[in-house]
């Protein structure tokens, strides 16, 4: 077992860390204290210096202007971007393009790459992955799925009803989920379609507002009204739009890992900053006991949950889809991401509640990462049925018995 990271690795890192800190946070800073949101302009100057300084697109093949780095090499190299929730976006490293990307590169076909493809890899153009359907549809259970594309002739014609389509806003290009064949079990009925956000019967409804403030790009709500594509739409193949979600989600979930772990360990060393210099009753913040044990529990877990997604993305990377490695990643990261956070609001006091620290933006925002790509209840379930299944029929000796 090697624990080394890479030396190249450790290099693109700190790279990103000091582009962060002194490209980004800059603007982040300055958001907040405007309560302005960060416009596509503004995003697009940090990601020209983003592209002059060689940091762009880190999953993506060098052919096509990425870094071609692997899903282990950037476990580090996300948490440094991810300082800052503009950071990701700064170096096309941000959900939902990132894992856009990562899709149409595995299954796109050559037009579907040089027409949607290229240019979000080049950053002209912005994505969006419109699977959750408003109840009674589709969301923690995606075989719920109601929306629908039935043949005429040689197009498809598609009708339903989605929302909290990330990006939606900004979107050149949607990547739809629906049931082409109601006959047989929606994991093999299931279909993905690739429709320009301008095609005739797709109706942006509005923009969800949601917890901690706007999201760059919104989470938008979206209905298919007689939408109809040619068969060339499909991603991959008719049926497959399951197993294409899972090739998707897997490292997606590991990403969202990477990037807000960045975060948590900023509102960390923050929370740690102020314990250092603020004092009370007679002593710094640091120097009382419960005030430490909440930072070293932060650390502790916080050092556990890269170590899940070292292994994690390892397993990926040797072919096996361990499934109950990203779960657990995932359940456990976003609930340490949420108990982090509020630990360093709680530390920080008045203060962490304040707008004058970004720690109150992102401890609402975080909230979410406990729900999206799979609720922890639902990641939590599933290590649970494998537990049983794993170990009930094992003759281990009982106490009782
Ligand atoms: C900020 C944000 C961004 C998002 N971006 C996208 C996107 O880009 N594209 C997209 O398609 N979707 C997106 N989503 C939707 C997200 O994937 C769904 O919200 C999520 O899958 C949960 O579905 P739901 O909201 O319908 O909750 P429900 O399915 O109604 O579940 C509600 C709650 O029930 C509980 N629950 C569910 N199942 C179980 C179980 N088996 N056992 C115990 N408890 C359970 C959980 O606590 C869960 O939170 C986004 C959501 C948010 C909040």
């Amino acid at each position: 077992m090697d624990f080394q990271i890479p030396k190249h690795v450790k290099k693109i890192a700190r790279r990103v860390r000091e582009f962060v800190d002194s490209e980004v946070v800059p603007v982040e800073l300055e958001l907040l204290k405007s309560g302005e949101e960060l416009t596509v302009e503004r995003l697009q100057e940090l990601r020209a210096k983003a592209k002059a300084a060689g940091l762009w697109a880190p999953t993506m093949p060098k052919e096509m202007g990425g870094m071609g780095l692997s899903l282990q090499e950037i476990v580090p190299i996300f948490e440094e971007a991810g300082r800052s929730l503009i950071g990701p976006l700064a170096i096309h490293a941000s959900a939902p393009d990132e894992g856009n990307m990562h899709l149409l590169h595995m299954f796109a076909n050559e037009e579907q790459r040089e027409h949607y493809l290229a240019p979000l890899v080049r950053g002209e153009i912005f994505s969006a992955f419109s699977m959750t359907e408003p109840p009674p549809g589709a969301g923690s259970d995606p075989k719920m799925l109601r929306t629908t594309a039935v043949r005429d002739g040689d197009e498809w014609v598609i009708n339903g009803h989605k929302w909290f389509s990330s990006n939606g806003e900004v979107a050149s290009f949607l990547i739809i989920m629906a049931l082409t064949n109601p006959d047989v079990h929606p994991y093999q009925g299931a279909t993905m379609f690739l429709a320009p956000i301008d095609a005739p019967g797709i109706e942006i409804v509005r923009d969800v507002p949601t917890m901690g403030g706007k999201d760059f790009g919104g989470h938008v709500e979206i209905r298919y009204n007689n939408l109809r594509l040619p068969d060339s739409a499909i991603l991959g193949e008719e049926g497959q739009g399951f197993m294409l979600a899972q090739a998707r989600l897997g490292p997606a979930r590991l990403t969202h890992c990477m990037r807000w772990t960045g975060i948590a360990q900023r509102a960390l060393e923050i929370a740690t900053a102020y314990a250092s210099r603020r004092k009370a009753f007679g002593s710094r913040l640091s120097e009382h006991q419960s005030i430490q044990w909440m930072l070293a529990d932060s650390e502790m877990e916080l050092h556990a949950g890269r170590l899940m997604m070292h292994h994690a993305a390892w397993l990926l990377a040797q072919g096996e889809q361990a499934r109950d490695e990203t779960s657990m990643c995932k359940f456990f990261i976003a609930e340490t991401v949420n108990r982090v956070l509020d630990r360093a609001v709680q530390i920080c006091g008045g203060m962490g509640i304040s707008r004058d620290l970004p720690i109150s933006v992102w401890y609402e925002k975080a909230r979410a990462f406990r729900i999206y790509d799979g609720a922890s209840e639902v990641h939590h379930s599933r290590v649970a049925k494998s537990v049983v299944k794993k170990y009930a029929a094992i003759d281990v000796p009982v106490a009782t018995e």
